[in-house]
């Protein structure tokens, strides 16, 4: 059994139809890159796979390690193993790093850490991750750098340890060093946990130079017109998307 299939996916946000039979496995272990030109539905898919209910699912399927997970509410979604990035508040006056992550890491597993035992896991990976020890008493997000928030992500990724994980790169004030701790942020998690299946969405070509995937999907259009592996994003970097536009 794949651990996540989508399944001829289709969406309608505000009454268009913006993905029109979206096909993707990713099996245990693997990362995926979703590729596309702008406006060809990716942040779509990443809204659709949060459970954003704007997003209507008007036919076709999400599987979840052999489970229909499509009409699951994102909390849930979250419970079963799957982490996504970009539910997380941008901003949450005075709640210390430390905290948010206790309040998530319960919420995932059912199961309070003690305040000890979760600092010392949260500061071993904060060492594995490059990241500076008084990070964890800073406040969610609350002048966090590009390169912060991102490391804050991953360190969140890390302590929830989720069986998939959905990263949106959608954002656009991204610099190299963010992108470079994401990329190595993955690899490190990925040492740990192997099993860990990546589907990373990203409107950047260059971030595949720094995480290999396994599998690089193109979606134009609202479909995904060609799946192939990491020569296909060299390929796309060399030629654009102009030759797989519809007509
Ligand atoms: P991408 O992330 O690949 O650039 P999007 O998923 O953001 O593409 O957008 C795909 C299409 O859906 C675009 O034509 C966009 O205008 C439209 N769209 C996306 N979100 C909304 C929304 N909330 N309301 C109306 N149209 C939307
Ligand atoms: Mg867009
Ligand atoms: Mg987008």
């Amino acid at each position: 059994m794949p651990l996540f299939q989508v399944e001829n996916l289709h969406v309608r946000v505000e009454g268009a139809e913006i993905l029109r039979g979206v096909d993707l496995t990713v099996g245990t272990g693997e990362v995926h890159a979703l590729m596309g030109p702008n406006g060809s539905g990716k942040s779509t898919l990443a809204n659709t796979l949060l459970g954003n209910p704007a997003y209507e699912v008007t036919e076709g399927r999400i599987l979840f390690q052999g489970e229909d997970i499509t009409d699951w509410p994102t909390e849930i979604r979250g419970k079963a193993g799957i982490f996504l990035a970009f539910q997380y508040p941008e901003e949450l006056p005075g709640v210390p790093v430390v905290q948010f992550l206790r309040q998530a890491l319960s919420a995932r597993k059912g199961i309070d850490l003690s305040v000890l035992e979760l600092r010392l896991s949260i500061m071993e990976w904060m060492k594995r991750l490059d990241m500076d020890p008084s990070f964890g008493d800073r406040f969610l997000n609350e002048g966090f750098s590009g390169g912060e928030k991102k490391r804050n992500e991953i360190l969140q990724m890390a302590i929830l340890e989720p069986d998939l994980a959905i990263l949106d790169e959608t954002d656009s004030g991204l610099d190299i060093d963010a992108l470079g701790v994401v990329a190595s942020g993955i690899a490190e998690v990925r040492r740990s946990r192997p099993e860990l299946g990546v589907l990373l969405v990203t409107h950047y070509q260059r971030i595949l130079d720094r995480v290999t995937p396994d599998v690089v999907h193109l979606l134009v259009d609202g479909r995904v017109v060609t799946s192939g592996g990491p020569d296909l994003a060299k390929k796309l970097e060399a030629e654009g998307y102009e030759a797989w536009r519809s007509t």
